[in-house]
């Protein structure tokens, strides 16, 4: 039987040790030029491809590396540059592709807008369920696509040359124009007839270059779809399949084809990827309805999550799959790698046995490689690597690190009471006035202060063991207290302690929590050059001790002021770590949820009035379907108010999401149950805030009144006028006063100004009732 191929459906661009992120942070910051730029990029695309040919990667992907993201080169490649880039319809300069990417604000010379003017960037938003980040296209409603850039021809020539024969990576048409959007608010599939002839010529001359297939991403038909947008997809495929062109592996992932199986089933194209990891019973359904010499691309091993995979079930599973369509059959991971770190040999800080349990990208890749060794010559050939992929699995599940009877036992015995507040908002409230004694319109903050380069070197040398933990502590201890002094002079009514002491909202708890383990060189990217380090929750999860109370402890006794605890959510932290897959994501959020409820116990004992629980990532983690909803939503709200509700009436609950849209979330919001929530509202100009309106929602909401984004000083009547916009159908004393977020970003300068304009559009407001 000849080898069967194993393809890995794109790698981490950003390199093995960051290296992309480099080049662009020193190309931005003027001290490479746009040549050694390029030239890096070329570097790590000719490593990557070298990687996997020497790993045994007989379907080598091209077109997965980006300088930026992926759906960012589609708009660019196909001309979807908004005129405010003032693209002159030749080629697409470095400099437009970077400001569509992150705005033309400060951009050094070589850009044409005045000081100051600035351009914004391209909308920004979550890819699917991940933590990655894309650039949405915008549409015109007269919008003309041509092939402006031909980067997937150049890099599969670039590979050719290097001797390496690739198959490229598309964003599919259908899902190009659904991820985007038509300023005019009309639907962007319309535009498909357009699109599609520029997909032809792009395919053609793929053809012409000599590239036998092409692989094409359609993770949208994994969602729910109208009968038009199934159409669009028989339309798209239909022409494209009639302009001739190289074979199309149309891939989907992050979840099942399940209704839209029927439909993707008859697209003419000549293979199908599908996600086995997310759902493994789509296989079967699918290969009865798949044409007989439709290749089917089986994503066994998980894009999505660190562990290792079970090789000896694999095979078994596999054997009979492989024999039922000789010659017709691909191994590859669930989605692209571009979501696992590059390489776990590069992880220094976690011990044998954890280390054993896990796969990063290059891991990912081993493992298909002795899948397909496995299933072509018989399993003796790899029988060791088997063996051991067993002993990691065998030990995982019999840890004593993994299982915890006592957590065990009291998720057991968790009741619905303990998830109850003992009395109802609306006596709770007149408690917490009475303690708190708050003026109308409260002014208050997120939760962190500026991340200076003085509070990151001094975290770095502390770590590297070149300052003590007594003057780490010591310096923080200022800072701290500098922040405090700072608050009480502006005038704001609840006070933070500032966060200088966090690295990361969750990393920091993940340090402390049984169960959780942190990486070091782990990256993942989130957009562009950023990066993060997701923690793995490997086990059950408990807090030895307290994490956060000895701060709180010491920014209250600093001030009369009240100053909030703060803590990350239960499902923030889950959403931005990566879960243990051998228990259901909604146990590992209990239990975690279960660790904060004895936080916010002790802060509460520790005399913290307030305490604010943080769950910025609650909406991101909506499934993708809409089936799936509404149990995701019960057991993320409960896990909430587990965490939130073993406190008395008179301690109050915050809790903060940003990146809001609220409209189809709304009455989970509301049962949460928060005392006051604060979200992000300046850039919609209170718009998100309509939600909340239109359900009467009963209880305190902090609507931002400036963006943290931007360097940009509000002046007070701007901010006076949006919270007069705010109470405008709300009830006046329902209203707090904070910005969007935090402000670990923004410098102090800023923040002193910005926040001291609050503090008088708020006292301003008071005057006017
Ligand atoms: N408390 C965090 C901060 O102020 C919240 C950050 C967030 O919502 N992403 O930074
Ligand atoms: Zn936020």
């Amino acid at each position: 039987m000849s080898q069967i191929p194993v393809a890995t459906l794109g790698v981490p661009r950003i390199g093995r040790r960051r290296e992309l992120k480099f080049a662009l942070e020193a190309y931005w910051a003027g001290r490479i030029s746009q040549a050694e730029l390029l030239s890096a990029a070329a570097r790590l695309r000719e490593e990557h491809w070298l990687i996997q040919k020497a790993m045994g990667v007989t379907v080598i992907p091209s077109n997965d590396f980006s300088l930026y993201d992926h759906v960012l080169d589609t708009a660019v490649m196909v001309g979807a540059i908004p005129q405010r880039y003032g693209w002159d319809g030749a080629a697409v300069s470095l400099d437009t592709y970077f400001s569509m990417a992150r705005g033309s604000q400060g951009r050094p010379a070589g850009c044409c807008h005045a000081e100051g003017e600035g351009v914004p960037a391209l909308e920004m938003t979550k890819w699917f369920d991940t933590n990655y980040h894309y650039l949405v296209p915008e549409f015109s409603p007269d919008q003309e696509f041509r092939l402006v850039s031909t980067k997937p021809l150049d890099e599969f020539n670039e590979a050719k040359a290097l001797g390496i024969h690739t198959r490229p990576m598309l964003v599919g048409p259908v899902s190009f124009l659904k991820l985007g959007k038509r300023t005019d608010g009309g639907d962007p599939l319309a535009l498909l007839p357009r699109l599609v002839p520029v997909y032809a010529e792009l395919l053609r001359r793929l053809a012409e270059a000599g590239a036998a297939w092409v692989q094409i991403d359609e993770p949208c038909l994994v969602l729910d779809l109208s009968q038009d947008e199934k159409r669009a997809y028989a339309f798209a495929y239909e022409a494209l399949a009639a302009a001739g062109g190289p074979k199309l592996m149309l891939a989907t992932y992050f979840g099942a084809l399940g209704d839209n199986l029927p439909a993707a089933a008859v697209l003419p194209v000549a293979g199908l990827h599908l996600d086995l990891v997310r759902e493994p019973e789509q296989l079967e359904p699918a290969l009865s309805l798949l044409p007989e010499n439709c290749v089917v691309s089986l994503g066994v091993v998980d894009g999505r999550n660190v562990w290792r995979a079970d090789l000896a079930a694999l095979l078994d599973r596999l054997t009979p799959v492989i024999a039922s369509r000789p010659g017709r059959v691909e191994l590859a991971p669930s989605c692209s790698l571009l979501h696992v770190p590059f390489d776990l040999a590069l992880e220094t800080s976690l011990d044998p046995e954890l280390k054993s349990w896990l796969a990063f990208a290059v891991q990912k890749v081993e493992e298909l490689v002795a899948l397909s060794h496995g299933l072509t010559s018989g399993r003796e050939a790899v029988q060791s690597l088997i063996d051991a992929a067993s002993r990691a699995l065998a030990s995982r599940a019999s840890s004593p690190r993994v299982h915890d009877p006592l957590v065990e036992g009291r998720l057991a015995g968790v009741t619905p009471e303990m998830a109850r507040r003992s009395v109802p908002f609306s006596e709770r409230r007149a408690c917490q006035r009475e303690r708190l004694k708050l003026p109308l319109f409260p002014t208050t903050t997120i939760g962190s202060f500026p991340q200076t380069a003085e509070v990151r070197k001094a975290r770095a040398a502390h770590l590297r063991g070149e300052m003590s933990y007594v003057d780490y502590d010591a310096f923080l201890k200022r800072e701290t207290e500098k922040a405090i002094r700072f608050q009480e002079e502006i005038g704001l009514d609840v006070l933070v302690h500032g966060e200088f002491e966090r690295n990361d909202m969750v990393q920091y708890f993940g340090e402390q929590l049984s169960g959780f383990a942190v990486t070091r060189q782990s990256w993942v990217q989130s957009y562009g050059s950023r990066c993060v380090r997701p923690p793995i929750i490997y086990g059950d999860v408990s807090r030895p001790r307290p994490m956060t109370v000895g701060w709180a402890r010491f920014a209250q006794s600093l001030t009369d002021k009240p100053v909030k605890g703060m803590l990350t959510g239960p499902v923030t932290m889950l959403q931005w770590s990566f879960p243990r897959d051998d228990v259901p994501r909604e146990t590992v959020c209990r239990q975690i949820a279960l660790a904060l409820r004895d936080e916010v116990a002790d802060l509460e004992a520790a005399g913290i009035a307030v305490i604010q629980i943080d769950e910025p990532a609650l909406r991101e983690g909506l499934p993708l379907r809409q089936a799936d909803r509404s149990a995701y939503l019960d057991w993320a709200v409960e896990c909430f108010r587990l965490a939130s509700s073993g406190v008395k009436p008179e301690t109050q609950i915050h809790t903060h999401m940003c990146y809001g849209e609220f409209n189809d979330i709304i009455d989970a919001i509301a049962s949460m149950d928060a005392d006051v929530i604060s979200i992000e509202t300046s850039r919609s100009r209170m718009e998100l805030l309509k939600a909340f309106r239109v359900f009467r929602y009963p209880n305190d909401i902090g609507p931002g009144v400036f963006d943290i984004h931007s360097p940009r000083v509000p002046p007070l009547d701007e901010m006076a006028a949006l919270l007069r916009k705010a109470k405008d159908g709300l009830d006046r004393r329902q209203i707090w006063v904070n910005p969007d977020c935090g402000l670990k970003t923004r410098a102090w300068e800023e923040v002193r100004s910005s926040l001291a304009n609050m503090v008088f559009a708020a006292r301003k407001l008071r005057e006017e009732v």
